[in-house]
């Protein structure tokens, strides 16, 4: 147990950068230790708190009741079962590492999101991370086969076993999944895996506008390819992008949105996709190139990398929002994003991912402008609002934890939010694991922000 003030501090926060000071910190070597935290804390009433790496966004892994923090930092082995298909790993292996075991074997993880170098396997399923493959291969949800760890009351329970079907009883694995660290404490998980895809095809398509854009990859869509990615990227994105790269994405065109497609599979199923999608290309973009090597392919690629961390220099802050659009509704919520951006006199650089939707609105702003950030306030929930009247959700990969706990209530209403704290209470009744969160409202934009760069920053 860290007592430290150093110790306290470093647990103190996640990507959020809002702190508040837990009392000590706990470090466990064995998954039976967690148990008996778990057990003295509901004995004395102490808050706990899990810390996977702390990259969540949402302040769903800071201490805001104090208490404990239990770091999973030393619970990180990985074991592939090269015949079934499987990782058993404990809940504090990387993301990355896992990926990287797994294709050893010739298997691939697909869940990808981009702090895959830092994130826990266990922060991914606290949060059911996703990743650029999400549209085609799903989230973190539909990659778990099994989970064991603690409830919140400190008994040992293990949700499913090691096999590819279990009907027995009731799924409260997925009740976990997603959970963000309030219904029980993950310690080990056994990982679906897939063939590791043979081959891969990358293609970066320029559009006039954003319009034309989302309308093309829908008509892609109806032709049944479906992209191992496929990544949009508004006209402010790509001048982010160009100008952290240097270089426009494609000569002799400017201000145009793009689409980044990667196809991924056995040889000759890339090789007849990859004609589909080239005739797409013809027919609907405005200009195209296909990578010819895997190197030309990582250069495509770097648009994508390095829009994100470019975006600081619309703002010194960002509100960076993981809204779901059902593909219905994707021109009429580029329409409602233009009006915005026009309105509000914000800088709104805009992307994600096409094949499920899932888009990363990021509202930029100066943060000791009161006007500015008063707008930008006001703009995440008129955000919020739309995108839950157009059918879609207001989070698709990052939760809720305490930025968006003023969101919480038009996604879900009374009765959807008291099912939610009935099965809370029904598994944690002392409120010991990872109090205020989600349901308690937290204006986070109120709290002052510590002024630290972290490792993955602007990734
Ligand atoms: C640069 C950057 C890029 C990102 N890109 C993506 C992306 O592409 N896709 C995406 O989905 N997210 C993304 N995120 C968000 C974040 O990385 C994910 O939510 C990730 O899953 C959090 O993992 P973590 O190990 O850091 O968990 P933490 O941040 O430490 O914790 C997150 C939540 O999980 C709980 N938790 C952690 N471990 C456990 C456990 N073992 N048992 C129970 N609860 C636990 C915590 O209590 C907390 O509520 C990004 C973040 C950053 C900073």
């Amino acid at each position: 147990m860290d007592t430290s003030k150093e110790g306290c501090w470093a647990a103190s926060f996640d990507s959020s950068k809002i702190s508040f000071l837990p009392e000590a910190v706990i470090t466990p070597r064995k998954e039976a230790e967690i148990g008996e935290v778990l057990t003295l804390a509901n004995r004395h009433k102490v808050p706990v708190t899990v810390r996977g790496r702390g990259t969540t966004l949402m302040g769903s892994a800071a201490p805001v009741a104090g208490g404990w923090v239990i770091d999973m930092l030393k619970l990180d082995s990985i074991k592939i079962d090269a015949e079934a298909g499987m990782a058993h790993v404990q809940a504090g292996a990387k993301n990355g590492d896992v990926q990287r075991a797994a294709e050893a074997k010739g298997w691939f993880y697909p869940p990808d999101p981009s702090s895959k170098e830092y994130c826990t396997i266990g922060g991914n399923i606290a949060c059911n991370a996703g990743g650029m493959h999400g549209g085609k291969y799903g989230v973190t949800r539909d990659f778990v086969i099994c989970l064991r760890g603690y409830l919140p009351t400190g008994e040992a329970v293990q949700w499913g076993t090691a096999t590819k079907k279990f009907s027995a009883g009731f799924n409260l694995r997925d009740l976990w999944i997603g959970s963000e660290g309030m219904l029980g404490v993950v310690t080990g998980a056994v990982l679906k895996l897939v063939p590791q895809p043979a081959a891969r095809w990358t293609l970066l398509t320029a559009f006039k506008t954003e319009t034309q854009a989302v309308n093309a990859a829908r008509a892609l869509f109806r032709l049944r390819v479906q992209p191992a990615i496929c990544e949009f990227l508004d006209r402010e994105s790509v001048h982010c992008a160009e100008s952290a790269t240097k270089r426009p994405v494609f000569a002799g065109q400017k201000d145009r949105a793009v689409i980044l497609l990667e196809l991924a599979g056995t040889a000759s199923e890339v090789k007849e996709q990859s004609k589909v999608l080239l005739a797409w290309a013809k027919q609907h973009a405005l200009a195209y190139r296909a990578a010819r090597t895997r190197a030309e392919a990582e250069q495509l690629w770097e648009v994508r990398r390095k829009c994100s961390g470019a975006m600081f220099e619309l703002g010194d802050a960002k509100l960076n929002e993981d809204i779901v659009i059902p593909m219905s509704s994707y021109a009429k919520f580029i329409a409602f994003l233009m009006k915005l951006k026009k309105a509000t006199k914000l800088a709104i650089p805009t992307f994600g991912h096409l094949a499920d939707g899932n888009l990363h609105v990021n509202i930029m702003y100066h943060r000791e402008d009161p006007a500015e950030s008063k707008t930008a306030e006001e703009t995440v929930a008129l955000v919020m609002r739309t995108v839950v009247a157009m059918g879609g959700a207001i989070s698709g990969e990052h939760g809720i934890g305490l930025a968006k706990t003023p969101f919480l209530r038009i996604q879900h209403n009374p009765a959807q939010v008291s099912a939610m704290q009935a099965v809370k209470k029904a598994l944690d009744p002392n409120g010991i694991l990872n109090p205020g969160k989600m349901f308690t409202l937290f204006e986070v934009w109120k709290q002052p922000r510590m002024d630290i760069h972290l490792p993955w920053d602007h990734k």
